[in-house]
């Protein structure tokens, strides 16, 4: 179920709990064994690490020449995909971070602006850029990103992205790697959490409806 936002947008109800008003997780029932929340296991720990080592060997060739590559993790879904894929690409690299939201604080609507909340500690004049993000829903903030960093004079900007949704695109993205297509279901895991939690779960997983009925206006 999804809902109008005042731009036009499709919102995913649980996006903006995501990054808008977040669920504190003792208040919405999470369980003890994070394990006993997800209904299904989408994307398991050995297609993940399978994905990842493919994906790095494909950026490697990509950026031939020893130049530094600097890869800007998007805070905090990419952190553990940004760790297995830095890892994965045999090259002279550089990380850096960037926290982004994408909602209004108190607001459970999209503004449709996204506010920097941690910028880029390092200069990109120059040199090729890898934004690292964990998944493109509406692409929304990415669309963002991918302008805000061109704006600082970089070599190049291109997008690694762990998941991708592509049923909700609103914004069109030059998305140069994807890890996995999924449909569209709120998943949690390997990074991606909800309300905080979730993110140290190994695999990708699809989290069960009751524990974010409520926030969606379900019974
Ligand atoms: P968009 O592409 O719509 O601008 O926003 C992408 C962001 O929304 C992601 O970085 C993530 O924080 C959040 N998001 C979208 N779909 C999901 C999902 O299924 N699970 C989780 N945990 N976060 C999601």
């Amino acid at each position: 179920s999804t809902r109008r936002a005042a731009h036009g947008a499709t919102v995913h109800p649980l996006q903006s709990a995501h990054r808008g008003v977040r669920a504190k997780g003792g208040e919405m029932g999470a369980s003890k064994n994070p394990h006993d929340d997800i209904s299904e296991v989408l994307i398991d720990e050995a297609k993940i690490a399978a994905r990842v080592k493919a994906l790095g060997a494909e950026i490697t060739a990509a950026y031939p020449g020893n130049d530094e590559l600097v890869l800007v993790s998007v805070l905090k879904g990419s952190l553990v995909f940004v760790g297995d894929l830095m890892r994965a690409i045999d090259r002279n690299v550089r990380i850096d971070v960037m926290e982004v939201s994408s909602y209004g604080g108190g607001n459970t609507e999209s503004s449709g602006t996204v506010r920097i909340l941690k910028d880029l500690s390092g200069s990109i004049d120059g040199l090729d850029v890898l934004i690292v993000e964990d998944i493109i829903d509406t692409g929304l903030t990415l669309n963002y990103l991918t302008s805000y960093l061109a704006g600082k004079n970089p070599r190049s900007v291109r997008i690694v992205t762990l998941l991708d949704k592509p049923a909700r695109r609103i914004a069109e993205l030059p998305v140069d790697w994807t890890g996995f297509e999924i449909p569209d279901k709120f998943v949690v895991g390997y990074g991606l959490d909800f309300g905080e939690h979730y993110r140290n779960l190994r695999y990708v997983g699809v989290l069960k409806r009751e524990l974010y009925a409520s926030l969606i206006g379900e019974a």
